[in-house]
């Protein structure tokens, strides 16, 4: 038995049936499932999980910068860190943070920075510690999304969401979420992300060889797919103010009315004099 693990890539990745290696028709997303509010020692946190792909989002901030020097006396700064675990991916990834990582943290930060009010945070750092527990291409891109998720649960204000998804080219075809394998034996792949509170695109990136008509049809369908995830990500940041609501209704309020205030100066008067009275 060998012991080592083949990264083999499968020839075709379109079947006779026009569909994907893993039945998916060429412009249909994979199943996506976002929960807010999953790490209860960070400031603010999400968890998506995206086809194969497993992601955690923890916030933390806003709060001082070290080393100091790189505070920013007009606006707070955002740091954000991609990193893949050693089990994240088929063979044993180094732990150390590669190239790759340190870029795609560099893009995420960029796409994200944009639309957070840091102005209102001199003198602060937020930090977004990204950690993908299983791999299968379009991580950016999974990882833009759940940032933005985590940044609104630590209640950083923010202009709006930002989506992203990744099309792409294989056999020829265009194709939107590209997975893992198509990823890496496909023609072209195209992650794009937008900033839903103008309109911009945030992030895009492209790898491979379209014609502009392709490029175009990609565009169109990349910002159909987008709106399908925007609205998982509402839905995901809803349900946590449910969730908050319903916790919080355990808790009722006392009520303190003007009358008791009065009253209870009062009487804390009444004591005070009647202690002081004893002491003299
Ligand atoms: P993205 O995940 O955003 O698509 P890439 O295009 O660089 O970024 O990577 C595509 C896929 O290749 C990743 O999602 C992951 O499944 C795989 N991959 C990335 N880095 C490694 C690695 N060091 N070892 C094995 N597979 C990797």
């Amino acid at each position: 038995m060998s012991l080592l693990i083949k990264d083999e890539s499968p020839e075709k990745l379109i079947g006779e049936d026009g569909k994907r290696l893993d039945g998916r028709d060429l412009n249909e997303l994979r199943p996506i499932m976002m929960e807010v509010g999953v790490i209860p020692n960070a400031d603010g946190s999400a968890y998506i999980e995206w086809g194969g792909n497993k992601v955690y989002a923890a916030v933390y901030g806003p709060r001082e910068v070290h080393p100091r020097h790189d505070a920013r006396p007009d606006r707070g700064i955002l740091r954000t860190f991609y990193r893949m675990t050693t089990f994240s991916v088929s063979e044993r990834k180094r732990p150390a943070p590669g190239r790759r990582e340190k870029e795609i943290s560099m893009i995420i930060k960029m796409a994200i920075e944009p639309v957070l009010f840091l102005e209102l945070y001199p003198d602060s750092v937020v930090e977004v510690f990204i950690e993908i527990i299983s791999a299968d291409g379009g991580t950016r891109c999974a990882c833009i999304a759940v940032a933005i998720l985590a940044l609104a649960d630590a209640g950083i204000p923010m202009k709006g969401l930002i989506t992203a998804v990744a099309a792409g080219k294989v056999d020829g075809k265009l194709i939107i979420d590209c997975s893992g394998d198509e990823d890496k034996s496909g023609e072209a792949d195209l992650p794009c992300a937008i900033s839903w509170y103008n309109n911009q695109i945030a992030l895009l990136q492209f790898d491979g060889i379209m014609n502009l008509e392709e490029f175009d049809k990609s565009i169109d369908q990349i910002i159909e797919a987008l709106e399908k995830i925007r609205k998982l990500q509402e839905e995901a940041l809803k349900k946590r103010y449910i969730d908050v609501r319903d916790h919080l209704k355990n808790y009722k309020p006392k009520v303190v009315t003007t009358n008791n205030i009065e009253e209870k100066i009062d009487s804390n008067n009444q004591k005070n004099q009647n202690g002081g009275d004893q002491t003299e």
